[in-house]
């Protein structure tokens, strides 16, 4: 008689950071397949890889936010941070019920696109041209802002506690680079941000700035938006085609 084996399902699991030591050389810094049958907790599948739930701050399954009792399925792909102190990488709530967060961002001076581009896709970014390496590590740290550099050394900075080194030297690969690694793609509100000074963008009556715009656009704009910070106007104009093409490509 045939033995009836429970159908396995499979489940695709990434490790960040110092949880690397924890688990197998082969699950190390990559997304690796793990089995199970039926649908175990996440925290039990976990653990079997050889990670206690005590050192987990930020489980993210399918990008979203889960606790250590959800229910794993066929498929999912699951994302398991450290308790480094208030990983301020996604709004989500971490399972030790932490407040709602927004990820920030400072960027070094040699980052200018990869700030205008985090921008365009609504993450408050700060960005200089020429910062000091003390600056950089002292908002981070400060302003709880992940800091984003080609430097790693300043990442070694005892103050920066929030970092990422960006290995992609073309901005678009940085943009998508940045966006993958620390699991951006539902939080990003394109246009939403100001491009030059980071300010937020509003709406605005087409009537109240139909005198501030060329006359050409004033005949085929549907929407304007104003930035709180610059008073800078921004409309669907030619770059607005390029830059969501540019955002289908990185958000997929
Ligand atoms: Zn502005």
């Amino acid at each position: 008689m045939a033995r009836v084996t429970p159908q396995m399902s499979r489940a695709m699991v990434r490790f960040y950071a110092e949880l690397n030591d924890l688990v197998v050389p082969e699950r190390r810094f990559r997304d690796s397949e793990v089995e199970f049958a039926g649908s175990p907790a996440v925290k039990d599948v976990i653990e079997s890889l050889g990670v206690p739930h005590g050192e987990i701050d930020l489980l993210l399954v399918n990008g979203r936010s889960a606790g250590f009792a959800e229910r794993l399925h066929d498929g999912d792909r699951v994302a398991v941070y450290p308790m480094f102190e208030g990983f301020d990488v996604a709004t989500v709530t971490s399972v030790r019920a932490a407040p709602l967060r927004e990820p920030r961002f400072v960027l070094d001076g040699h980052l200018g696109r990869l700030a205008a581009y985090l921008r365009m896709l609504g993450f408050d970014v700060l960005w200089e041209q020429q910062p000091s390496d003390m600056d950089l590590a002292r908002i981070s740290a400060e302003e709880r802002r992940i800091l984003l550099t080609r430097d790693r050394g300043l990442l070694k900075r005892k103050q920066v506690t929030h970092g990422l080194f960006v290995r992609a030297t073309h901005p678009e690969k940085q943009l998508r680079e940045v966006v993958e690694r620390l699991h951006l793609q539902r939080l990003a509100r394109p246009f939403s941000r100001c491009l030059r000074c980071n300010g937020a963008l509003a709406s605005v009556p087409l009537a109240e700035v139909s005198a501030e715009l060329p006359p050409k656009v004033r005949e085929r704009v549907q929407e304007v938006r104003r930035c709180t910070g610059c008073r800078k106007l921004y409309w669907a104009g030619t770059h607005h085609d390029q830059m969501s093409a540019m955002i289908r490509r990185v958000l997929v």
